[in-house]
This record gives C-alpha cells, structure tokens and sequence, in this order.
C-alpha cells in the first residue's frame, strides 16, 4: 500500500468582505472556488474554500469572510504567513502577473534552499509563493485564471511565530510525522515528503501576541488519513498532555481541534469524504452549500448573505 502523505491539510483565515476575498484568490491568484458554504458557528456569514481542482487536502485555503471584522496584527502565537507553492521556473509569469495586477511583492529571497516572493492579500495575510522543484508535477486548475503550467499547486506551508520552539516542536514531530530539516537564525525548517502541505517553519520571536481579525490565521489543519487515524493521533495529542476536542464531523472530513503549547489553534482533519461528497466535481464552488440542520433555513441564510460574482 502507498504511504499517506503527512503535512497540512487546509489553513483557515479570517477576511473581511467576501467578494473582495473570492476576486483576489479566484481571479487574481487562479485558484478554485471549491466549495460556498457558511460558518457553522454563525451562519449568517461565509465560509469560502480556494484550492487546486479537487481542493485536495494540502491545497485547501479557507476563509470566514466578516466584513465588519477589525483589522487584525499577526503576532506571537499564531500562523503569520501562508506560502503556497507553483512550479520552480514560473518566476517571470508571477513576476510580470503581479506587477500587471498592482500588487507589491518583496523578493525573491531563499526560503530554505527554495526562491519566493512575499506579497499581502487585500486583508493584509502575509502570503509567499514558493517556486517549489515539486509542484511542476502536480496539478492546479486548468480553468483559472493563471496558465496551468504557472498555476498554484497547494501549500508549501505555514510559518508560526512562537515564543519558544521548543514544545510545538515536539507536536509536529510526534503527531504529525514532521522531521526538522533545516536551521537559520531564529528560524527552523520542519519538512514531510508529501509533494504539497509539507513545511512549516517555526520562527522564534519576541513580539507582541496577535490581535485576532481580518488577515489573521484561524487555525493550521494536519492531515490523518482516515477515522482510524484520527483516533490515533487524537490519543497521541492527549499523551503530550495537550487538550483535543472530540471527533467532530465537518461534512467534508471529521475533525479534532487543539491548542498547541505555542498557542496556534491545530486541527487534525480526515482526507476524506472530500469537497465532491455533496457537488457534481466539474460544479464545484457554484451553489451554496448548506449542512443538513441548516437546510430548512436556507431561503433565510440566503437572502441574508451578499452575493459572490465570480
Ligand atoms: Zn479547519
């Protein structure tokens, strides 16, 4: 049997106006919009899901979209930068993309052994593209807005900003099967072999914590393969003393929730069922999705939720 590749699964955002939002990632980054639903805990809002066709795991980047949330500062405790990796000889297309496009990037600069370039989406999330010796091999989305050749691929990772390294170290290694590879200054490299989602990069810092609101992580999911693993690694988390929530299901995989000694919000999340468990998977993103106690209710959470032109 093939080994399960190991590394994150989807990274959840907090953003301001929706549309706003689906412009940047849908038309100007090439993503697709995998799947519309709502925030669960307040359905009066989105939830936005960008990814590679099928929005498979290591590829999914989610958002709650609140237009009247405050602007928020990334800081100690939190995932402060999301990288997402395209093919090593797409610089020029992004370079040309985005100049093109108006956005300011920095760069390119060595992130462990690999060029990228930094820029912010319009709330200001701290965002890189790696030009990754890998994601050549692997697909994006054919039908966006970006060349398929050039197009995004999934993540290469996330950065966390932590105190200490230390204690998080341990969860990366012990749950998630994650090796450190690399060191640079304040900064450690922590890598799987899976093709997209295998990186993070802990940076010690000693900055002010993060202010919560637009342009701030939520949380970081890792991958388990399937409802037997997640129990597993759920044990494992509890072993290190750590607090998971019970086994919750999100429809599209199941879900345990935790707060890393570092103070980032980690999720462990199941490969499957996937995003085409309830769509047509060419219809992907098109229809709002809606969770099964929501249904009655949906003629209400529509009219009340602004409409995404994509
Ligand atoms: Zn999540």
């Amino acid at each position: 049997m093939e080994k399960h590749d190991k590394g994150i699964h989807h990274i959840t955002v907090l953003s301001g106006e929706a549309q706003r939002n689906a412009d940047f990632y849908v038309k100007t980054l090439g993503m697709r919009l995998v799947k519309k639903s709502v925030n669960q805990d307040d359905p009066g809002t989105y939830h936005l899901f960008y990814g590679n066709a099928k929005g498979s795991p290591g590829s999914g980047l989610t958002f709650f979209p609140w237009p009247m949330a405050q602007q928020g500062k990334p800081g100690l405790g939190e995932a402060v930068t999301v990288a997402l990796a395209v093919p090593a000889d797409s610089m020029d297309y992004w370079a040309e993309h985005f100049g093109a496009e108006g956005i300011e990037f920095k760069g390119p600069y060595d992130r462990f052994g690999q060029q990228a370039i930094g820029f912010k989406d319009p709330d200001r999330l701290q965002l890189e593209l790696v030009f990754d010796q890998q994601a050549g091999q692997l697909r994006g989305w054919d039908k966006g807005t970006v060349p398929p050749k050039h197009g995004i691929r999934g993540f290469r990772g996330t950065t966390l900003r932590l105190k200490e390294y230390a204690s998080t170290a341990e969860v990366l290694k012990n749950v998630f099967e994650f090796e450190e590879t690399d060191r640079k200054d304040n900064a450690r490299h922590y890598t799987t072999d899976a093709p997209i989602g295998g990186s993070v990069i802990i940076e010690e810092a000693e900055s002010k914590p993060s202010a919560n609101g637009r342009g701030t992580v939520h949380h970081v999911a890792f991958r388990a393969e399937d409802d037997d693993e997640l129990e597993t690694l759920r044990k494992k988390v509890l072993e290190m003393g750590l607090n998971p929530t019970k086994i919750i299901d999100r429809h599209w995989f199941h879900s345990v929730y935790f707060r890393s000694p570092g103070g980032v919000l980690f999720e462990i999340a199941t490969d499957g069922p996937g995003y085409d468990v309830d769509e047509d998977p060419d219809k992907l993103g098109q229809k709002l999705i809606l969770p099964t106690w929501l249904e009655p209710k949906r003629e209400m959470i529509e009219k009340r939720l602004p409409d995404i032109n994509i």
